[in-house]
């Protein structure tokens, strides 16, 4: 609540021009030492308190900050407190050395608290006692000064010079310099808008404590009696120390002290029976450790809550990054688990788990889960090789390629890394699944051999028919057999480079859609795969019911029931009751023509339902059946895609396989963006 004035207030303090501010330290400076000169010892003429001292110091302090200010700040002092002590009656040698004794003492005194304190201020008791110390060094230096301008001018003697100042001037520079200091943090600090630190207490408080102090003060010092009991003031210190921000308490102490001096030096409370010059050196001090009292108290209390404040803080976001790493690892593609020196699980994540089954507190059970863990060799994983037990031993595994196979016969690949923990404090397994990379090596290299063969086989058949052909006496008829297996080879080797050739094409293609003939089509395709088969090979049943539309491009339909009508003889039975079923239906939910193409063969196990479709994948079942580049039911599925639909496969019960392809009945079927083909080529075509 108010905050927002506070802030608005410390704004336009620290806004103001650096000469307002330098005026408003010389007014008060002026003020404090007329204050000081006001309250002297009769003996020596000289000040009993000197406020001004710090009030120097802090202008210096403030000027600190450019080397013009700081010149302002002990220039512009000059004059002041040489007026003010030529005013109220200082002989000249004594103002000349108050002067110059107090100029230096400040100078030292700001240089040293920039040395000393870097952040110039009071935060903590260091800061206090350090600023203690810097006073008594600087003023011991300033004393000495005026003690030498004051033999100069044949004055006192120097001890009686010397002590005075040093207390008045150190205690001054002591406790007004520190309220000062802390005053400025707290006007700074709001103004910068950071949340100022909360106050301990309710204002019903600080009037509480205010009440008992002038109370208290006013019984014990204020007394016609000089009974011995200033001490009884101390706990109301303690009081403010402990429940009050540092600034309020170092005020607290100031005006107390104020309180002190006023009835000390009107001649009343404990110390009246001293003379007046002990008396009020004697109150100083009470007043000074008072102060310090409840400085040091408020100060310590004020950094306690700081530390509370700062250790809640790095709690909070180490419990929140904590929550974010948590977050991330349980997202990661990666499995992560971790474990404890004794191999007991600390943390797992849903990947791991996925892949290894959920870890519970056997240690090293971990790769003996309903699975069998072999290497790439296929020999089983010794536990002497396994990498969590490794890994608590202090050894690193890197990249071990293991093979997960589980009882339900899938096997999973997974490269492991597993690594120590620093200071034996467990280790971490990291598995990746390699088993689509792996897969794909596996097609990719049976596809090269394939390749491989079906290109060198009929060359040498070539090479050897050639050969033969050049012989002169070679019976007709056995020229032309070879001839014939010439271009039976040749057909071979224009088969597999087309089939390439399709697949590479069949993405980027643009279509060219049409209404079809199916059933034309496919009759087509069977007439000539029965004429190609020859005489020699057992009949297949055909049945073709082909009478919904199909709305696509005729090359790509035709290389699609090409495809599956040769697969479905590929792969289907040899013994004469091979029967295959090409028919179509309506997709009720799309409105899109479904076509299946239906054997009675060897079928597709389960594990490959999903993957035959995938470029050069061949399930283990056909490979001794057929050749095969695997890339026939690849050309088939960007085929479908292209036209918007999809391909699948189910396995027929009582053995083989049913393709079905859904594709569009009609224009309004082909995916946004497919080309009205007629009206593009036409545009194409040149204007003249
Ligand atoms: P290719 O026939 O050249 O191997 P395809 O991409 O046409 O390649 O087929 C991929 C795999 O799918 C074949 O290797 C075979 O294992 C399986 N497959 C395809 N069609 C059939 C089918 N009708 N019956 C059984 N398996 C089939």
């Amino acid at each position: 609540m108010n905050m927002g004035w506070g802030q608005a207030a410390a704004g336009r303090l620290t806004a103001l021009p650096s000469w307002t501010v330098h005026a408003g330290f010389a007014l008060l400076l002026a003020a404090t030492a007329v204050f000081g000169r006001t309250i002297t010892l009769e003996s020596s003429n000289l000040a009993l308190v000197w406020p001004a001292a710090a009030i120097h110091f802090l202008w210096a302090v403030w000027g600190l900050r450019s080397r013009r200010d700081l010149v302002i700040a002990l220039i512009a002092a000059v004059p002041v407190l040489a007026a003010v002590t030529l005013v109220t009656g200082l002989g000249s040698a004594l103002v000349a050395g108050v002067v110059l004794g107090s100029t230096v003492q400040t100078v030292i005194a700001a240089f040293l608290l920039r040395r000393l304190v870097p952040h110039v201020g009071v935060r903590n008791v260091g800061d206090y006692l350090r600023l203690g110390g810097i006073a008594l060094v600087a003023c011991s230096v300033g004393g000495l000064l005026v003690v030498g301008a004051d033999a100069l001018g044949g004055g006192l003697s120097p001890a009686s010079v010397f002590v005075p100042w040093l207390i008045r001037h150190a205690v001054s520079l002591t406790a007004i310099g520190s309220l000062g200091l802390v005053l400025a943090t707290a006007i700074s600090v709001r103004a910068s808008g950071t949340a100022a630190p909360k106050s301990r207490v309710r204002p019903l408080e600080h009037v509480l404590i205010a009440f008992v102090s002038i109370a208290l003060y006013t019984t014990t010092f204020g007394a016609d009696t000089a009974l011995p009991i200033s001490y009884i003031a101390i706990p109301v210190h303690m009081w403010a120390g402990l429940r009050l921000l540092s600034g309020w308490a170092m005020l607290h102490g100031l005006a107390s002290g104020g309180i002190l001096l006023f009835f000390t030096v009107a001649g009343r409370g404990p110390f009246q029976e001293l003379d007046g010059g002990t008396a009020a050196y004697v109150a100083q001090s009470f007043m000074f450790i008072a102060f310090s009292l409840s400085a040091v108290l408020a100060l310590s209390m004020d950094e306690r809550q700081r530390l509370i404040t700062g250790l809640y803080r790095a709690n909070e976001e180490a419990e929140a990054s904590a929550a974010l790493r948590d977050l991330v690892i349980s997202r990661m593609h990666d499995g992560v688990l971790v474990s404890g020196p004794d191999g007991r699980p600390v943390f797992q994540n849903e990947m791991s788990a996925r892949w290894l089954g959920p870890w519970t507190a056997q240690p090293a059970e971990v790769w003996r889960r309903g699975y069998d863990v072999t290497t790439v060799n296929g020999e089983p994983l010794t536990d002497a090789d396994e990498p969590l037990t490794l890994a608590l031993q202090g050894v690193v595994t890197e990249r071990l390629d293991l093979d997960l196979t589980h009882s339900d016969g899938h096997v999973v690949y997974l490269s492991v890394d597993a690594i120590p923990l620093p200071d034996e404090q467990g280790a971490v397994v990291v598995t990746r699944n390699v088993t689509d990379d792996r897969m794909y090596q596996r097609d990719l290299g049976r596809f090269a051999s394939v390749v491989a063969h079906d290109l060198m086989t009929p060359l040498t058949v070539f090479d050897g028919w050639l050969e033969m052909l050049e012989d002169p006496d070679l019976p007709v008829a056995e020229q032309q057999a070879s001839v014939a297996r010439l271009q039976q080879a040749s057909l071979r080797m224009r088969n597999l480079i087309r089939n390439l050739l399709v697949y590479s094409l069949a993405k980027e293609e643009r279509l060219a859609p049409s209404h079809l003939d199916v059933t034309d089509i496919v009759e087509g395709i069977i007439d000539l795969r029965t004429a190609l088969r020859g005489r020699d090979v057992p009949l297949v049943r055909f049945h073709v019911r082909t009478a919904h539309p199909v709305y696509a491009d005729e090359r790509m339909f035709l290389q699609l029931v090409e495809n599956l009508v040769g697969n479905a003889l590929k792969y289907g039975r040899t013994d004469g009751t091979a029967e295959i079923t090409v028919a179509t239906s309506l997709d009720a939910a799309t409105g899109r023509t479904l076509i299946s193409v239906r054997d009675n063969g060897i079928g597709i196990p389960e594990a490959d339902l999903e993957r035959v479709f995938d470029d050069f994948h061949r399930a283990e079942n056909g490979l001794g059946r057929a050749s095969g580049t695997g890339l026939g039911l690849a050309i088939c599925r960007r085929i479908a895609v292209s036209h918007g639909g999809s391909i699948s496969v189910a396995n027929v019960p009582g053995g083989g396989a049913e393709f079905t392809i859904s594709l569009p009945a009609g224009p309004d079927h082909l995916p946004a963006g497919v080309a009205q083909t007629d009206a593009d080529d036409v545009s194409m075509v040149p204007a003249h």
